[in-house]
């Protein structure tokens, strides 16, 4: 297993870390298998969508915001429910096959890491099988 950081900038945010998922595999010379790629944390997530257009990350911010506002009345004393329920609806984890030695993506899509309670320093972890 392989972990490396993200910097996130602003309390919602879709970072693609398609290419450091691939520098950790290239490093671990892998040529068929399946990797995982797993965030562990409560109020972050991974998801794969399109890279082409930065507006549809925005877009799926957006809707997120106005599905689960911010505040509600919650219960969670901590103040980021919103964030939490944002995390557990996108999942902490995505699976993607490896062929030749590289990600099996569609031409559009990337793997995102989504913040939903920053700015932080989130951990993101890679891990792959034959
Ligand atoms: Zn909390």
């Amino acid at each position: 297993m392989k972990q490396f950081t993200v910097k996130t900038g602003a309390r919602s945010e879709m970072t693609d870390i398609t290419d450091r998922v691939r520098d950790v595999l290239r490093e671990s010379e892998i040529k068929s298998g399946i990797c995982y790629v797993f965030t562990p944390h409560t109020t972050a997530a991974i998801t794969i969508n399109e890279n082409a257009d930065p507006d549809v990350p925005r877009d799926i911010i957006m809707e997120m915001d106005k599905v689960i506002p911010l505040n509600d009345n919650y219960r969670h004393i901590e103040g980021n429910s919103a964030a939490h329920i944002k995390a557990s609806l996108i999942g902490a984890s995505e699976m993607v096959f490896i062929e030749d030695g590289k990600l099996v993506l569609g031409t559009w899509q990337s793997i995102f890491f989504c913040e939903f309670d920053g700015p932080r320093t989130r951990k993101v972890l890679v891990k792959w099988t034959p």
